[in-house]
């Protein structure tokens, strides 16, 4: 089962590789281990191999360190709460985001998740509060608007007299359905609805661009004094 790959002449070092049947048919001497290598493998972007070499890895750690990492996630799994008002995770009933009174209340920015928000906030370039909708309108994943949080948005909106809702959603059909949907229900609404720019990204090449990413590029286009500011 274990076959030794030949390495580039440069190397000296012999890797011992498994055959590919081998994770097809793992066959372990612990159950223990077995279960372990199961409930890794079950995680995202993680095969059977990464598994078990997780595993293999935390086998080698001390006891009362592979003990904290247990004793952590079944913590974070057991305490960890939902804020009431945007949605996003937390450790308390409203999250320190929400409850920050430097941030600018009126302003809601309305993301698909969580990492949305972590990948927002580590701009530092928005102050105004987040909207977690927990997914985006998908008829074909079975995704309606009624698992999201929209009714919770369209409350707050009301209730925290909101003044701008910026949608960062991603740029394709799930999302701008979900844009639509949400803009539609606040029409009658004196609210000012506004999305994040679309097109070519920082450090892309034109040329690979494709057609509608350039069109909005144009559509989009800013005036050069405030894109300079922004540097
Ligand atoms: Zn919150």
């Amino acid at each position: 089962m274990l076959q030794q790959k030949k390495q580039p002449s440069n190397s000296s070092a012999a890797v011992l590789i498994l055959h590919p049947s081998y994770f097809r048919s793992m066959s372990f001497s612990s159950t223990l281990l077995e279960q372990a290598v199961n409930e890794f493998s079950k995680l995202p972007g993680i095969g059977k191999k990464t598994a078990l070499r997780l595993v293999l890895h935390l086998i080698k750690q001390p006891a009362e360190e592979t003990q904290f990492f247990a004793d952590t996630l079944a913590r974070m799994r057991k305490d960890i709460k939902f804020c009431t008002k945007c949605c996003n995770v937390s450790d308390t009933e409203v999250c320190n985001i929400c409850s920050n009174i430097s941030r600018k209340k009126q302003i809601v920015c309305v993301v698909e998740n969580i990492r949305d928000v972590i990948a927002i906030e580590s701009t530092q370039q928005f102050n105004g509060l987040y909207h977690v909708l927990g997914g985006v309108i998908s008829p074909l994943d079975g995704v309606g608007p009624d698992q999201l949080t929209i009714e919770a948005l369209l409350h707050r909106i009301k209730a925290d007299e909101v003044e701008e809702l910026i949608f960062a959603l991603n740029p394709n059909i799930q999302g701008d359905t979900t844009l639509f949907y949400i803009s539609k229900k606040l029409k009658d609404q004196p609210i000012k609805i506004t999305t994040i720019a679309r097109g070519i990204a920082f450090g892309g090449e034109l040329e690979y661009a494709d057609e509608l990413t350039l069109a909005r590029s144009l559509q989009n286009r800013q005036p050069v004094a405030s894109y300079v500011s922004m540097k």
